[in-house]
């Protein structure tokens, strides 16, 4: 199996985004995986600290690595928006295979310190191991939280100045770099969020490194389609699921008040979230 950073290289080349898609049970990622194995596409599981917290750091690395192993299919894990260097350390220890260190809200100087701290322990890892490990850095501000919001959050949404983000790359040495190119995290009820495709392209320019799109839910169809042609090469949708989640098992709960089985109550939210998978893939991939 190609490794994660070829799989990358592969989209980057033919202009497409591996999906990235976060959990926080069992049932996500059935729905996410019977998706993504229908279309035959590499896929990235993203585990916040807070999913993570929830799922369990080694449970979650478990469930990755047996629905790589059983299928032999490329199934990778991310440590999604991790705030410490100590986090950081924890699950690239525990085995995911990349990790986001999110350091958008300090400085510019505070933010490549702890970004450059996470990447040498990176390498250092992969050096006495021969795992390969892509550490991801975020510059500017896309927002926090995947969750509804009414209207974009204050602060939210400074775009990624360009020379600013050659410096960063070139200073911490990132595998993966996410710039605020228009988009906000979670789902905006007022006003869609725009992709400023000129900027993804003159930020891919500088940089030379894959881009990855944050807060993707809520977007257009063809701002996703012109984003991977302008040089994104991973985007991430969270808002979309949990909303899918939440809706599928409302709406069977009110027309099933007798049922008490899990299985039963929690299908249509695999389902639904398998739906949303497939779709958000295919516009990825430019798949008709
Ligand atoms: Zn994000």
């Amino acid at each position: 199996m190609k490794t994660l950073r070829e799989y990358i290289k592969e989209a980057e080349e033919k202009g497409v985004a591996i999906g990235h898609f976060n959990i926080s049970n069992l049932e996500a990622l059935h729905g996410i995986y019977a998706a993504a194995k229908k279309l035959n596409l590499p896929i990235i599981i993203g585990l916040s600290e807070g999913e993570e917290s929830f799922v369990g750091r080694e449970e979650g690395v478990a469930l990755i690595h047996t629905f790589r192993e059983q299928d032999n299919y490329p199934i990778f894990l991310n440590a999604d928006h991790h705030k410490s260097l100590e986090s950081v350390k924890g699950c690239i220890d525990a085995g995911f295979d990349a990790v986001i260190i999110d350091g958008s809200k300090l400085s510019f100087e505070e933010n490549v310190k702890i970004t450059k701290e996470c990447v040498d322990y990176a390498r250092a890892i992969t050096k006495s191991t021969g795992r390969d490990i892509l550490v991801e850095a975020e510059l500017g501000f896309i927002g926090e939280g995947s969750n509804l919001k009414d209207t974009v959050p204050e602060g939210a949404g400074i775009l990624t100045k360009p020379p600013e983000a050659e410096k960063f790359v070139k200073m911490t040495g990132i595998d993966l770099f996410a710039p605020s190119v228009g988009s906000i995290h979670g789902l905006i009820k007022s006003g869609k969020p725009h992709i400023d495709t000129e900027l993804v392209a003159e930020i891919k320019k500088v940089t030379g490194v894959p881009l990855v799109l944050h807060g993707g839910s809520g977007l257009r169809d063809e701002d996703f389609t012109n984003a991977t042609v302008a040089g994104i090469s991973i985007i991430h949708i969270n808002s979309e699921i949990r909303l899918a989640y939440e809706e599928a098992v409302k709406k069977f709960i009110a027309e099933n008040p007798k049922e008490i089985n899990p299985s039963k109550i929690l299908q249509p939210a695999v389902d639904a979230i398998e739906k949303i998978v497939e779709n958000r893939l295919k516009l990825f991939n430019h798949i008709p």
